[in-house]
């Protein structure tokens, strides 16, 4: 059976280029990159080349940037990083329903060592409102954390109105902009962002690796000890074929937006009109923001069918699907996402998150609108 594979969001399939960068730099002597040696000044050429790249395709200083494990522990470092950095000033953080698990659970940590975490809640379609964010502000505020797009739902918040509010009052400011990268335009020194963290995988590279943007001047304590890497930043000897194709697929992302994210919303598109036709308007309900969205991430609810049995279903079609984060799929709890977002208890327990990418075809879109017909009808027939 061919599998058509619609969930990006979790994450992608490596990019050729990316795939023969890592092997050239795996297949070469390499030595560690502290060492004084030949191999070792190869060794930090190529992750200070790697880093030279990134940050010149998000608008920063490229000793603003510390690669790290991926996304997870960027944001790890983020708040636990500040929350150390900064517990003299306060012990408030101020972030919102909807992020990431790696983000809330951290704040969950935190809750239990003494900080307390104010989680805002957001609008029908997800977003946060910066007035909100304004009112949530005390005298021991040290970190606001609110994420770039949503991962389950594609919903934008407005990081430049939440990050101006942050910056009048001098209050430090982390985004997860995991989901953006490759998809919005970033410029770090445009932004009034303090802290922005991304990862490899979701943008066709390697798992495993990704990067923690740090303003120039920031305090952050360090989440890991041991050698000197990274500025004193994130100890640990670099993974470098890691770092060498994740420079790889930010340069080919960032060459390739436009074209990309214009197939990607064209897919999206595609699909919505595709289902319409198939199982009629009323069949199906998207959730999250009509337009200020991601373009390769789309959440639908089949009322008529829970998610478990519908990802089956699809499963068996060869259709790749998630329901809500990755993280959450397994588990039958409704996703924290959906739930903030006050939908109905028929959307919460029939949510499907599609998610494009580089790949995917105009037939594999007019296929799945095909098969969640056959699906829903056969499930039908069975009632
Ligand atoms: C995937 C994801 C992460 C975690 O990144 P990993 O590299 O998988 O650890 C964090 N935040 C968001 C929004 C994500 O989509």
């Amino acid at each position: 059976m061919k599998h058509i594979y619609l969930d990006h969001a979790a994450s992608t399939p490596i990019h050729p280029e990316v795939a023969e960068t890592m092997l050239k730099v795996m297949r070469e002597q390499l030595g560690n990159a502290s060492s004084v040696h030949y191999f070792g000044r190869e060794a930090k050429r190529l992750v200070n080349g790697a880093r030279d790249t990134i940050a010149a395709r998000i608008g920063c200083r490229p000793d603003e940037l510390v690669f790290t494990g991926g996304g997870t522990e960027s944001d790890n470092l983020a708040l636990f990083g500040t929350a150390s950095a900064c517990k003299a000033d306060g012990r408030h953080i101020i972030t919102t329903a909807i992020e990431h698990h790696a983000v809330l659970h951290s704040c969950e940590r935190l809750e239990k060592d003494g900080f307390e975490v104010t989680y805002l809640p957001v609008d029908r379609y997800g977003q946060v409102n910066p007035d909100q964010v304004r009112e949530a502000i005390r005298p021991d505020t040290i970190l606001i954390s609110v994420m770039y797009g949503n991962n389950e739902i594609g919903t934008i918040q407005p990081i430049a109105e939440i990050g101006a509010i942050a910056r009048e009052r001098g209050i430090v400011f982390h985004v997860d902009a995991v989901q953006a990268l490759g998809s919005l335009p970033i410029s770090c020194r445009d932004l009034p962002v303090d802290l922005m963290s991304f990862s490899s995988h979701k943008i066709n590279g390697p798992q495993g690796v990704g990067a923690l943007y740090v303003r120039k001047d920031l305090q952050l304590e360090p989440i890991q000890y041991g050698g000197l890497q990274e500025r004193k930043r994130r100890a640990g000897t670099e993974n470098m074929a890691g770092i060498a194709g994740f420079a790889k697929a930010v340069e080919l992302a960032e060459a390739e937006r436009e074209t990309r994210t214009a197939d990607d919303r064209l897919w999206i598109q595609e699909l919505l009109s595709a289902l319409e036709q198939r199982i009629t308007r009323e069949a199906f309900h998207l959730n999250g923001h009509p337009t200020d969205r991601l373009p390769h991430i789309v959440n639908l609810s089949f009322p008529e069918v829970d998610s478990e049995t519908m990802l089956m279903n699809l499963d068996m079609e060869g259709i790749a699907a998630s329901s809500g984060s990755a993280c959450t799929s397994g588990s039958l709890e409704p996703s924290h996402v959906l739930e903030a977002m006050h939908l109905p208890a028929s959307f919460l327990r029939s949510a499907i998150r599609f998610s494009v990418g580089l790949g995917n075809t105009r037939k594999e879109i007019s296929e799945t609108a095909e098969k969640i017909g056959t699906i829903l009808e056969r499930l039908r027939r069975r009632k």
